[in-house]
């Protein structure tokens, strides 16, 4: 049993599964923002849809089929994934996120495994932590790579076919991909999201649910935080140890996730 299950031992949950954007930094920051409009962007000037039609598809697609690029996928378009992450994320103002040791620093006192659930890229992933000074804080990354890892076939109409349906939050199943990948007990785990609808599929799949950047519940959520540096008075019970030791071993996490 290594470090980390040693101090699992008696506590309420064993494993914290954090959305990455506007969850583990504000919204204000600005890079949503910027995000939002890179895809345009990658929409007009790549995919030469018409502009007046752009926005209006680019809310209905993130709505329908969980972020836009996944619907851009479904109807039809097809363009290289790791080429629409370069473009989307490429020239975010990462600029704007500073180390943040006060959230560093409540990780790390937490004794749960953590682990990141993100529908973002690794790179994107990677560079945020860093920016926030948290690169070490979590046992792995979740991300776009690991529940849609690129099949190596030959032909390029297939390999485009393979690519059309995108697993990503908020389908229950991209929860359930995760808490297989990541070997959790979902009764023992709590989520964190800043979103609406993932907050309710995370519940769907069983998982406790924390919903951020909220001051009010919403449907599926069991707490609301303002700012995820309020977790310690919303949910103390995660440093609180249980009175009745279970003495399990925790399981570690399987091969494909990728590792921080
Ligand atoms: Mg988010």
């Amino acid at each position: 049993m290594d470090t980390a299950a040693h101090r699992m031992v008696g506590v309420k949950y064993e494993c914290l599964l954090f959305d990455m954007d506007d969850t583990l930094y504000p919204l204000s920051s600005g890079l949503n923002l910027a995000c939002r409009k890179n895809i345009i962007d990658y929409m007009l000037e790549h995919l030469h849809i018409e502009e007046s039609e752009v926005p209006k598809m680019c809310l209905d697609l993130y709505k329908e089929y969980g972020t836009t690029m996944a619907g851009l996928k479904v109807i039809g378009h097809e363009f290289d994934n790791d080429e629409f992450h370069a473009y989307a994320h490429g020239r975010l103002p990462y600029e704007k996120l500073k180390h943040d040791p006060v959230l560093r620093n409540l990780l790390l006192s937490m004794p749960q495994r953590k682990i990141i659930f993100t529908n973002a890229d690794r790179a994107h992933a990677v560079k945020v932590l860093n920016r926030l000074g948290l690169e070490d804080c979590f046992e792995g990354i979740i991300c776009f790579e690991t529940l849609n890892p690129a099949k190596e076939i030959d032909h390029m109409d297939e390999c485009y076919s393979s690519h059309s349906q995108i697993l990503c939050k908020p389908s229950v199943e991209a929860f359930e991909a995760a808490i297989r990948i990541a070997n959790v007990d979902p009764k023992k785990t709590i989520f964190f999201d800043d979103s609406v609808r993932n907050v309710a599929s995370g519940k769907a799949a069983g998982l406790h649910t924390v919903i951020v950047g909220h001051s009010d519940l919403v449907p599926g959520a069991d707490h609301a935080l303002n700012s995820i540096h309020n977790i310690k008075e919303a949910l103390p019970e995660i440093w609180e140890i249980e009175e009745s030791n279970p003495q399990k071993m925790i399981q570690p996490p399987s091969e494909a996730m990728v590792l921080a």
